[in-house]
This record gives structure tokens, sequence and C-alpha cells, in this order.
């Protein structure tokens, strides 16, 4: 009957209408549901002629009605019930429902049926008819509005939120003649704030925000889905949609402001060979630019007689240097930097001892970049708009945090950054809050699944997806993680803070394999020895070079993690690169309690204190609860007597606390106790991860 194809409506230069469009059959019942200023009003009063709009059209029963009077939409059929009732308060009840036939010239007997059908629907009315409109209730002056719109026997009635500012009681009434109406065969467009109650009362509902149709469906479907029920209609339920009137409003009025719930961040190439095309032009992109921008890439380019132009295929990859770690320590504050101070919007940094920390830079690209590419994680895991993410890893100088944050309110999720720890907070928030998705790291996810389990609450928590990343996880402990959780699905999620941080890749729903962004980096895998590439399938060390960073672009930076390349298409059906899950590290580096603890820091510490020795083990372990413990062992050093014992532990305690922050327990043993070996001594008991690494 109503087809209402791309409107178009400014307000001054203020785009009011992003392009409408939906319908309305003959005798249906349908809703628009979204928050103030979503452009629901301007689209009743486009259709009804009072307001013209700039682009789109409006159908009436195959007939093109754009920008018709006010006069002849109601001889057309439509009568609208407005925003605010607009009645005129001076005039009497029955003089305010005459107004409604005025332009139809109705005979005087026609019009006192009217009037009498209209006394019929709304008692109310009959007995207020002499009083003036303006002495009547909110709920009453709804009725006038409705029974004024309905004196010109509309085919297609529009009703202007009329439930606003009305007591539930009063709701409960307005609804229940709707309800009749609706039965009686007349075809309502009801716009309505109280997303609970116009989905109830409705077929079918179009969600509205920033002047588009956001979400179709029937509402009824729309009503039941879970996961937009506690999205959308807060407490609301099918039998009780006026419980949560307030809270609906609110929900929806934050919520329907979001981005729309189709966006894509996944890459547009569709073929490899489109893919390695992008990469070299990336790659020369890169390597010009490290070149002009930073005199240590330079230097070293220049060492390896390597100028930008020499870059011809993605195979004289192989001919640029490494970077390392050592490279970034070295260099200490900013050595990777390739664009000038005044381009910088942010720097992170990596943990380590004082003055050695990894710190890296960022232009407004790089952040926007890197948004892009987390919000892609997130969409690859399936967390849509709706969803609710509980963000429990560090924030701080330190990437992680901040990355989560970004890529949830890119993808238009909830965001709630809670931070690491704090298991009493995390537990409430999953129940007041409701999170569907929950982010941390392996270790803290098993904790909360332990204490979830502990507590019986499996069933009260709604989360659904966990993604979780920065450490090595077993089989069976992301088995586990998932039972305790009430069967939550687990995304291993990869980056590092040298790449842009977190969210450089993350397994896919098939749950099979890591997916990396080629497009925005090139994956190598090489011989951690021999540092030549190896072929796929190979396990390596996993070496990146940037296509399009700014700040601080890499070039064959060394990651040290260890990983392989897996060949061939997944059976998610992406197009994107995969690599297995993170095996573990190519040097010592520990990661402990998220920290990355390098054993030279830990040489530096122990060799500062006087009175130990110069050998030493770690001990990792894992307790029941989840919980990383390091036990670090010294030998007291030749000659030192053993009563200094206890001083020496609490002195390393403290020291390790201080300088890597993280806490420890130190046992000081006597002079020659620990083996010796003529080679490398193994310093490192790590016992964390006791099964295979898938
Ligand atoms: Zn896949």
């Amino acid at each position: 009957m109503l087809v209402v194809r791309h409107l178009v409506v400014h307000y001054g230069t203020a785009e009011a209408l992003r392009g409408m469009s939906f319908s309305v059959a003959a005798g249906e019942t349908v809703a628009l549901v979204g928050a103030n200023g979503a452009g629901k009003t301007t689209t009743l009063r486009a259709i009804m002629g009072l307001v013209r709009p700039s682009g789109g059209s409006v159908v009436l029963d195959g007939r093109e009605v754009t920008g018709s009077s006010p006069a002849a939409m109601v001889r057309r059929g439509l009568a609208l019930s407005p925003e605010g009732r607009e009645v005129f308060p001076e005039l009497t009840v029955e003089e305010n429902l005459r107004l409604g036939a005025l332009v139809l010239q109705l005979s005087r007997a026609e019009e006192g049926r009217r009037l009498d059908e209209v006394y019929h629907r709304f008692p109310r009315l009959l007995e207020r008819r002499t009083q003036a409109a303006g002495t009547l209730s909110g709920g009453e002056q709804q009725m006038l509005a409705m029974g004024r719109a309905l004196m010109a026997r509309p085919r297609l009635l529009l009703l202007d939120e009329p439930s606003l500012g009305l007591a539930p009681k009063i709701t409960d009434e307005i609804f229940a003649i709707i309800r009749g109406l609706a039965r009686s065969g007349t075809a309502i467009l009801i716009v309505e704030q109280n997303a609970a109650r116009a989905l109830t009362a409705s077929s079918r509902a179009y969600l509205v925000a920033g002047g588009r149709i956001v979400h179709e469906g029937e509402s009824r479907q729309l009503l039941l889905d879970p996961v937009l029920r506690r999205a959308f209609l807060g407490a609301a339920s099918d039998h009780n949609p006026a419980a949560s009137r307030l809270g609906a409003a609110g929900l929806t009025n934050i919520r329907l402001e979001k981005p729309l719930m189709n966006q894509n961040f996944m890459p547009s190439f569709t073929s490899p060979e489109e893919l390695a095309a992008h990469q070299l032009r990336g790659l020369q992109w890169t390597v010009r630019h490290a070149y002009e921008g930073c005199s240590a890439y330079r230097a070293k380019l220049e060492a390896a007689g390597i100028r930008p132009e020499d870059i011809q295929s993605l195979e004289d990859l192989r001919r640029l240097p490494f970077t390392t770690a050592e490279d970034l320590r070295d260099g200490y504050p900013f050595p990777l930097r390739a664009v000038p101070y005044e381009q910088l919007v942010r720097i992170h940094a990596s943990s380590g001892t004082t003055g050695k920390r990894k710190v890296l830079c960022y232009t407004q690209k790089d952040i926007d970049d890197w948004m892009y590419l987390f919000a892609r994680c997130y969409q690859m895991a399936g967390v849509t708009p709706l969803d609710r993410v509980q963000i429990a890893v560090g924030y701080g100088v330190w990437t992680a945090g901040v990355g989560f944050q970004l890529g949830c309110e890119k993808i238009g999720a909830l965001a709630i950054p809670v931070g690491p720890g704090n298991i009493d907070m995390q537990i409430q928030f999953l129940l007041d809050f409701q999170s569907t998705v929950f982010c941390s790291t392996a270790s803290m996810a098993l904790l909360m699944a332990e204490e979830i389990h502990r507590r019986g609450l499996a069933e009260k928590i709604a989360v659904r997806k966990i993604i979780y990343g920065s450490e090595r996880s077993s089989r069976s402990m992301r088995a586990k993680i998932s039972e305790l959780f009430g069967g939550a699905e687990l995304f291993d999620i990869t980056g590092l803070t040298e790449l842009y941080g977190p969210g450089m890749g993350i397994e896919c729903p098939d749950h099979d394999c890591i997916h990396y962004w080629a497009d925005y980096y090139i994956l190598e895998i090489v011989d951690p020895q021999t540092l030549q590439p190896l072929p796929d399938g190979e396990w390596g060390e996993m070496v990146v070079t940037t296509l399009c960073k700014e700040g601080a672009p890499l070039l064959r930076y060394r990651t040290r993690d260890i990983t392989r390349i897996i060949p061939g298409p997944c059976t998610c059906g992406t197009v994107l690169p995969r690599h297995s899950r993170i095996k573990g590290r190519t040097d010592d580096t520990i990661k402990f309690r998220g920290v990355n603890i390098y054993p030279s820091s830990v040489d530096a510490i122990l060799s500062s204190i006087p009175g130990l020795g110069s050998e030493y083990q770690m001990h990792l372990t894992r307790d029941e609860a989840g919980r990383d413990h390091l036990r670090l062992v010294v030998e007291r050093g030749q000659g030192v007597e053993r009563a200094r014992g206890m001083d020496l532990e609490r002195e390393i305690e403290h020291q390790v606390k201080k300088q890597l922050l993280v806490s420890i327990r130190a046992e000081v043993v006597d002079y020659g106790s620990l083996p010796r070996s003529e080679r490398k001594s193994k310093r490192v008991f790590d016992t964390r991860i006791q099964d295979e690494i898938v």
C-alpha cells in the first residue's frame, strides 16, 4: 500500500533522513523503532506532506505522491496522529474532532456518524465532548489526537509516539485501542521510542538510526531474539513489555545511534595475485618511507647495498636486512621513527627494564589502521554491534586494552573497559551487564572460569565468546575454559606492540588456524639459526614487514615467535592467509602474568645484589586456580654465610617487584648446589604448559 524509497530530508544543511526505505501493506501494523532524533518523526511528516523531501519517493497504491499537500494525503486515505498530540486547547473535544474531517467536506449526517464511531471507540471522549481540550489529561489528549485522525477514516493511520509521557497504565489503554484498530483492518505505521511496546503491537518493524533503516524483521522475532532483546529492550519481555519502559527507552537511545550493523572490515582483494600486487606496492612504499624518513633504517639499507628503487618484486624482500628487538632497545627511545615528531599522535611501549623498553610511535593513520584491523578481528569472531564486550586486559602505556577498546567501538559493540584482575568486579559485571564477549589473557580466562564454576554462575552469565591472547595455551586449557564458561567459543588473537599491538590476526570460526592481515603486513617464516626463509608448512620464527605503517615501519622484524604458515585455503572460506597458533619463542623470554621477562633483566638484577652467586634457575608453575607462580632459585656467593639467606631472599623479591613489576618468590641455596653446564645452563623451567600446543 505504502512504499517509501530512499527518502531524503534536509533541515537547512542538516540531513535528517539519509535514504529511508520501507513499506506498509494494506491492513498491516508496522513499527519504526529508534532513539530521539533518529528520523522517525521526520519520516511520518514527510509521508504526510508536512515537510518536503529533497530526494526519494513516497508511493501510495502504486501512485507516486511525493510532496503532495497534507489535505491531499488525507483525501487519499492517510491521517496522522502527531507527536505531542497538537490538540487545540481552547476548542472543545468535539470541535477538535471535527477538524480531523474538515478537508473532506463531509455532510452533516456523515460527520455525525463518524463522531459516533470515534465516541464508540473512545468512550472517555464522549464524556468530555464539551470540555476544552486543554483541560484533558495526557492520556485523554492522546485519545483525542487519535480520534481526530480517525475522523478521516484513514486506510493508513500514522501514529507518532502515542505513549510519550504517559503512565504505563494509560499506555496499556492506548495500545489496547491501537490493537482494536488494527483488528478492524486499518493499516498502522507506528513510531515509538519504547521499542518493547512497538514490537508487541506490530507485526513487522524497522530499526531506525541516523536517518536510515539499520535492521528490519518480524516484530515477534525481534522481540524474542535474545541478543537483540538484551541490547535494545533491557528486561522487557513479550508478556510484560511495560516492565522496562524507561530501560527500553534509555537503552534504545544509546544503542540505535551506533554504526550500521552491516559494516565490513574484511579486505577487498579476492585472489592471491591481487594480494601479491597490493603487497608489492606496500613493500615499495615502506622501503622508500623507511629509507627517507629514518636514519637507522637508511644506514642499515645502505650497509646492505639496497636502494628503494631496487625493490621490484616480492622476492626482493629477502634482500632486506632484519630488524630486531635489540635495534629497538639500542636506539631507545625512538629508533624506528620515520615521520617528524609533529605527525605523531601517540606512543606505546612494551614492558622491559627501565631505559630498555621498546617504544613505538604512531601517526593518526596508524591508529586508524589498527582500529580497523581490530574491528576485523571482532568481525571474524562474529562480534556484532549488539554485543557487550568486557575487556579484562591491561590498559596503560602498553597496547593491549586500548586496542581492544578501539576495535570494539569501531564495530559498534558496547565496551566494558574493566582492565585485568579484580575477579569480584569482573564477575559482578558479567552478571549485572550480561557481557556477551570476554577479552583477557588465557590464564585470566581460566581463573575466571574456575571462579564462575566455584560460585555456580555458569547459567547466569551470558558470555558466548572469549577472545584471548598474549600467551600460549594448550588444548586442554581451552577446553576447560570453554566448559566452565558455559560453552563459550574461544578465539585466540595475535599481535605485538612492534606491529601495531594486539589484533594482527585471529582464530577463525572453524578454529583450525589464525588468519592474519596480509594486506597490512607480510609474514615470513625463517629458520631462527640460519635466518633462511622456510617453505610453507614448516615451523620457524615469524618475521614481519609492514605495508603502510607510518610512525615506526617494520622491515623484516624478527618477532621471536615460533609458528608456521598453513598452506592452502581455509574451510571458513576467507581469502586471508593463515598460520598456526604461536608455539613459543625462540629466545628465553618468559611471559609471566602478562609481563615479558628477559633472562638478561634477571641477570642484571641478581648481579646488582651483593652476596649472591651467578647461578640461578627460574621455575614457572601454574597452580590449580590457574595462577602462575615464579620461583627464583639463586645460589649464595662463595663464602657468604648461610644466615644471610633470608635477607637476600627479601632483597631479591623486592628488587624484582621494583624493576620488573611482578611478584615472585625467591629461594637462596648453597653455593655450588645448582647444576653446571659447560654450554649454556638451563635456567628456565616452565611447567605451565604440559600438553600439546596446537
Ligand atoms: Zn578460517
